[in-house]
């Protein structure tokens, strides 16, 4: 029986040299790669009566949130780069390897109280998720947990989340 994790392509010096790319399209393009993916991400997200939101981070994070808020009969959020939803929105900047990003989340989109999942394809530094987790609680949302299909250990992004509930289903040294 195959894991999730045989399903991931790793792409030597992608978009950059030195970098091994974590590809999901391989695992999308399998049905049994996609279902155990999605069940897998699901399973972490924890029982459904203790989150109201499902957070999903642009875009890979679509692709994963989006099956689960369905499967949970949650409502389903987006965190977009700056400039892509139409109404009115709040913003964070945070910090790359090289410059900066800000993403958004439309303003009516998480209810002061709401118990929040966010989900990603994968955490790195946790600059992102970091970020996103700055955007909810400003909205009155308490972040209860963050999962990720994949995490890269090495780079020990869950420092940059202490005192959250961090879950991954692969973990890469
Ligand atoms: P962080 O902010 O944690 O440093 O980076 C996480 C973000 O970068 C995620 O939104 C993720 O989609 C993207 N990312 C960085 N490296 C990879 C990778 O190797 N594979 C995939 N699929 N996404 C990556």
């Amino acid at each position: 029986m195959k894991k999730v994790e045989d399903y991931v392509r790793t792409i030597p010096d992608f978009p950059k040299k030195g970098i091994m790319f974590r590809d999901i399209t391989s695992v999308l393009q399998d049905a049994d790669g996609l279902h155990l993916a999605i069940d897998e991400m699901q399973k972490l997200c924890g029982d459904p009566d203790e989150y109201d939101v499902v957070v999903g981070l642009e875009s890979r994070g679509f692709l994963f949130g989006m099956p689960i808020a369905y499967n949970q009969h949650k409502p389903f959020v987006l965190v977009r780069k700056k400039g892509k939803l139409p109404c009115e929105t709040i913003e964070q900047t945070y910090d790359l390897e090289y410059g900066q990003a800000t993403i958004e989340i439309h303003k009516d989109a998480i209810k002061p109280g709401q118990r929040v999942v966010i989900v990603d394809d994968l955490i790195a530094t946790g600059g992102t998720v970091a970020a996103a987790i700055k955007l909810i609680e400003r909205l009155g949302g308490k972040v209860d947990r963050c999962v990720f299909l994949m995490e890269l250990a090495g780079l020990n992004g869950r420092k940059n989340l202490e005192g959250y509930d961090v879950e991954s289903v692969i973990r890469y040294a």
